[in-house]
């Protein structure tokens, strides 16, 4: 591990004068000094300081197998001396290219045997605007333009990408959305839900969809773009009506089903895939994170039989990136790959992981602020209330008791993350049950601290 740099201090100073943090108010944060990672292993991470941190985010939801893992600094290496890097744009193709695509299309679920390749979520998703357009329109609807897409999801911070992300906040902010997108509400019943059981409100918000695409026109609608659990969104679980009946309207309607995998995928929900968890059948799946575990930056748009036949009937498809299929991606995905599935990580996140964390992870409803507890294999979320019975929010700003939350969290050396008034956890496959006891432990912990607090500041009130 690289020990010889400055002191914190220093770090934080540089980090200050040169560093633009993204999601970040620079000012604030400049303010008070970056925490400065140093290394990682495992589920832990170690800081400038000395201190170790349990990292229940998987850093962003990306490092399945853990870090620091010796094969993958192995086949890297392997890799940049036997090819660097080499494109895939002039009818030329390499090795890692071909064995990650095989390996893929054996993965993924139905006949999504097809991979684009791309360097990150955001591309990808940029990249299935264009596939879904570029389909429609060599199938002669070149009306079918519009991508429906929900408010409170998440698919990326492009321009492209972020006109389907469905953060108002980051439309404010510059990314005025492309046309031809529009969205409906996410079935968010702890938020939403009023009187309604969860299966009735996700019904209803299923059929929301239907009516978006009654509204705008069949014909002017190429797809529905969604993710099988939302992650950035708060870990927001659908109620069990809610995929059965989207999957109904978009095959009823010929709109194509794209499963936003970038979280779900890869072990995530205890599965290879959150379709699977979740019983749909999409046309596109657009995958990154757990693809390569974070290790190095990949992504790619999975798709069907029947989609990649059109495109490839299409002609040119102008579009592509320098790094699409970069060769040392490629080879470090493969591994992660080999690992998740020769290690049994992905099948013991679904039959030891899933349920040990569960029982766990939901006995945190007894703390006096904690409403619900949700969670899907390795992801989960808890809701911070005033008042569980009323599902009630806090007075003040939304966000502020998250935010001390996530903030004795950090102090505690758990890294969990606070969305709005919820906290989020999705930690790398590989924990063990004694480390999601001391996840446990620390996040309440944190909790009664942050109640404490939240309390002596007079945030604790019912909005
Ligand atoms: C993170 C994320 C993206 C964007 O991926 P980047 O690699 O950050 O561009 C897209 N979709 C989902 C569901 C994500 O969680």
């Amino acid at each position: 591990m690289l020990e010889n740099h400055l002191p914190t201090a220093e770090l934080q100073a540089l980090d200050a004068a040169h560093h633009m943090h993204p999601f970040t108010d620079g000012g604030a944060l400049n303010k008070k000094g970056a925490r400065i990672i140093t290394g990682g292993k495992g589920v832990f991470l170690t800081d400038s300081d000395g201190n170790r941190i349990l990292d229940a985010m998987a850093g962003l939801w990306c490092v399945n197998i853990g870090y620091g893992r010796e094969e993958m600094a192995q086949v890297a290496a392997n890799q940049i001396r036997q090819l660097s890097f080499y494109n895939t744009f002039f009818q030329t193709s390499h090795v890692p290219a071909i064995e990650l695509a095989q390996r893929l299309a054996e993965l993924a679920p139905g006949d999504l045997n097809h991979v684009f390749y791309n360097g990150s979520g955001s591309d990808s998703n940029d990249t299935n605007i264009r596939i879904v357009r570029h389909y429609w329109a060599t199938k002669g609807k070149p009306d079918k333009q519009i991508v429906i897409s929900r408010w409170n999801g998440y698919h990326g911070s492009t321009i492209g990408s972020g006109s389907l992300t469905g953060m108002k906040y980051m439309h404010e902010q510059g990314v005025p959305m492309i046309d031809g997108i529009a969205h409906i509400n996410e079935p968010n019943w702890w938020a939403d839900g009023g009187d309604m059981t969860p299966e009735d409100f996700g019904l209803m918000r299923a059929r929301e969809l239907e009516a978006k695409i009654h509204e705008l026109g069949e014909g002017n609608v190429a797809a529905f773009i969604a993710e099988p659990v939302q992650g950035a969104g708060g870990v927001i679980v659908p109620p069990s009506t809610y995929w059965p009946e989207i999957q109904r309207i978009c095959d009823a309607h010929e709109i194509l089903l794209i499963a936003d995998e970038v979280i779900t995928g890869f072990g995530r929900t205890g599965k290879w895939f959150g379709s699977q968890t979740m019983g749909i059948r999409p046309d596109i799946m657009t995958i990154a994170k757990g693809l390569s575990s974070g290790y190095i930056p990949i992504g790619g748009s999975l798709m069907s039989d029947e989609v990649a036949d059109v495109i490839n009937d299409g002609g040119d498809f102008n579009h592509g990136y320098t790094y699409s299929a970069h060769p040392v991606a490629a080879a470090i995905a493969l591994e992660n790959l080999r690992i998740l599935d020769e290690e049994g990580i992905v099948e013991r996140t679904g039959s030891v992981v899933a349920p040990y964390l569960k029982a766990k992870w939901e006995s945190l409803t007894d703390h006096p602020m904690v409403g619900e507890a949700k969670i899907v294999g390795a992801m989960g979320s808890i809701a911070l209330t005033p008042h569980k019975e009323s599902r009630a929010k806090f007075a003040g700003k939304q966000g502020a008791v998250g935010y001390i939350c996530r903030e004795r969290c950090f102090a505690n050396n758990l890294v969990m993350r606070h969305v709005g008034d919820r906290m989020v956890i999705s930690p790398p496959l590989v924990i063990t049950e004694a480390e999601i006891d001391l996840l446990i432990d620390r996040a309440r912990l944190s909790l009664d601290e942050a109640y404490d607090k939240a309390k002596a500041e007079g945030l604790f009130k019912v909005a």
